[in-house]
């Protein structure tokens, strides 16, 4: 079952992040953040921060990330209906009922995001692989970590035309699939970015991602999908997705 988007921002509305973390993590404040041990990876001194005004939790040691939703998933180990039934409870939301035109929808979206997802993490697999030797690289000359990088799930869009495509269409994904993603015409159409890092923009949920940012350089050019069910969260992703510089990583935005 998937969700209104609305029902959904008011759960984050509604969930003082701080407290809900709080109950798990000892949190100390600094600055405008909150930090604390990082309870998904082993360490002595705290990497773990949580931005209440930024609504998300985000690890320097082992890149967890989420917002309430996604501590909650993975905390607690539920799926991600589980934990919005779990958070729309504490905050005295009623899970809404939908129109079967509006679950037709929901599904549709839900389809599209996987595709997303499955070519985000293409991208990143190339990034990992061989053809990404240059642009891993760069990343390091900028100063950009691999945990760095794993954590804002940098991609690379190799300089081969149909590529994309091709390694979509091996893991089932069809062209009109990816034509409805809005994948064939913003990565491999014209103008396509090839030879390009390329970042995700964070989907509110968290669950999925597009071709979005590349890292700035002389020149640079967001890519975008063009999916009008996804243009709100495409909205939010621009300021979201943007690159944030990581302690002690000089030059890492
Ligand atoms: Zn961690």
């Amino acid at each position: 079952m998937s969700f209104p988007s609305e029902f959904l921002d008011e759960i984050r509305n509604r969930i003082a992040l701080v407290d809900l973390i709080s109950r798990r993590v000892k949190l100390k404040k600094r600055g405008r953040e909150h930090e604390g041990l990082c309870p998904f990876h082993n360490e002595k001194t705290p990497s773990f921060t949580v931005s209440e005004a930024k609504g998300f939790f985000h690890c320097f040691g082992c890149g967890a990330h989420g917002d309430a939703i996604g501590w909650v998933m993975k905390i607690e180990g539920l799926s991600f209906p589980e934990a919005v039934e779990k958070l729309a409870g504490q905050a005295g939301l009623a899970i809404p009922e939908r129109s079967p035109e509006q679950q037709e929808a929901a599904r549709r979206r839900a389809g599209l995001l996987e595709v997303l997802e499955a070519a985000a993490q293409w991208f990143e697999s190339e990034l990992a692989g061989s053809g990404g030797a240059g642009a891993r690289g760069y990343l390091e000359r900028r100063g950009v970590r691999p945990e760095t990088r794993a954590a804002f799930r940098l991609g690379f869009a190799p300089d081969r035309r149909g590529a994309l495509r091709l390694g979509l269409n091996a893991k089932g994904v069809d062209d009109s699939q990816l034509a409805e993603a809005g994948l064939i015409k913003a990565v491999e159409g014209e103008g396509t970015p090839r030879g390009l890092l390329l970042q995700p923009a964070d989907l509110p949920d968290h669950r999925s991602a597009r071709p979005g940012h590349r890292l700035r350089r002389p020149g640079a050019r967001r890519v975008q999908g063009q999916v009008p069910e996804l243009a709100r969260d495409a909205a939010v992703s621009q300021g979201a997705g943007a690159l944030q510089p990581c302690p002690g990583a000089p030059g890492g935005a």
